[in-house]
């Protein structure tokens, strides 16, 4: 017997790339942090560990709303504490859009937006980015119950300017989303646009910039009417004490973040330039990761870099099969994935 939905059936499931789970890896393929998070977020978390954990989690996360208001310069009613920002994605799913509904993205972009939409068995339409990863004119889709821009975009570090997308929300009937999981290593953000706009949500995710991946923590900024709806629909206690305990932690130690990032930052320019000397063509990126397009297929280098035990992303798909993603590791793992590379192309 099959006893699914027929859009479940229907769906490619989403995947993630490999997470190893006996080490020995230089992990370059999953936009992890390669430094720590700070020391006062570990000791916060650490004294949370006691008997305690035998009590719900606040609902809402208050603490986190509050110093993340004072963060990021909007009221506390106006943030969503998520279980990543994934977490938020997926809220925002059930919230605003039924069966057949559109949802516009872009391609290529996170694949998550296309795999949400199969499941609540909305529209999908993915659009194409220009060549040169601007915004085409049909992002407008008038009957378009959300239209997300990812920003910078996942897997080209692309960025699209807040002019664009106020230009987009100002024209759109349905909800505007900025996913800016990666925007702390970026020089523009969107979220001037949540006080202008009614219909804007920006994401913020901590699994990048603040290092904590494994803690599942993620924010939506938007003005209160959808902040208050969403609450509705989201789990009950969405995030756990833990996970509230180290984002208040890590937004009180921002500044250790933005050092990071700064260093990310520097990993970033020098890869670019060493990966342009062997022969690459490498997008101009603003996450911390890039995008690069070696002079061999990148699906080999891929599987030749994974035989000396490092890892990068790649997907067999339309127009990224000539490149691979590589996150930005530490200067030594850097340095290993170029000397690699170096060995590679010789070889052949
Ligand atoms: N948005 C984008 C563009 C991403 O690349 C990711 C990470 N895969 C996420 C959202 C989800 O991040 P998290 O749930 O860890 O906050």
């Amino acid at each position: 017997m099959n006893y699914f939905r027929d859009n479940i059936n229907r769906m490619e499931p989403y995947t993630p790339g490999e997470q190893p789970q006996d080490g020995g890896f230089i992990k370059l393929n999953t936009n992890e942090n390669p430094y720590p998070p700070p020391a006062a977020v570990l000791r916060a978390i650490k004294s949370a560990v006691n008997g305690s954990l035998r009590l719900y989690p606040d609902p809402v996360a208050t603490r986190v709303r509050v110093k993340a208001a004072e963060v990021f310069g909007v009221a506390p009613e106006m943030v969503l504490v998520g279980n990543g920002s994934d977490d938020i994605l997926s809220i925002m799913m059930r919230s605003f859009v039924g069966e057949g509904d559109a949802v516009v993205f872009l391609y290529p972009s996170y694949g998550l937006y296309q795999v949400l939409t199969e499941i609540q068995a909305g529209q999908p339409r993915a659009v194409q980015y220009t060549d040169d990863f601007r915004l085409p004119p049909d992002i407008r889709q008038p009957d378009a119950k959300l239209t997300f821009i990812c920003s910078p975009n996942n897997p080209t570090g692309t960025v699209i300017s807040p002019g664009e997308v106020a230009d987009l929300a100002a024209n759109s009937s349905g909800i505007v989303c900025v996913d800016e999981a990666y925007a702390d290593f970026s020089d523009t953000t969107c979220l001037e646009l949540v006080h202008r706009f009614d219909n804007v949500i920006v994401l913020r995710s901590f699994s990048k910039s603040f290092s904590l991946a494994g803690l599942r923590i993620g924010l939506g900024l938007a003005q209160k009417s959808l902040i208050g709806g969403m609450m509705k629909v989201k789990d009950s206690y969405n995030v756990e004490r833990l996970g509230i305990v180290g984002a208040e932690a890590a937004l009180a130690n921002a500044d250790r973040m933005h050092a990071n990032v700064r260093k990310i930052v520097r990993s970033r320019r020098r890869l670019t330039r060493q990966l342009e000397a062997l022969g690459f063509t490498v997008l101009p990126s603003q996450a911390n990761f890039i995008f690069a397009r070696p002079p061999m297929p990148a699906g080999e280098l891929y599987e030749k870099l994974k035989a000396r035990r490092i890892l990068v992303r790649y997907w067999n798909r339309p127009r990224i099969s000539g490149g691979i993603r590589i996150s930005i590791g530490t200067p030594a793992e850097l340095e290993a994935l170029v000397g690699a590379v170096g060995e590679i192309l010789e070889s052949r």
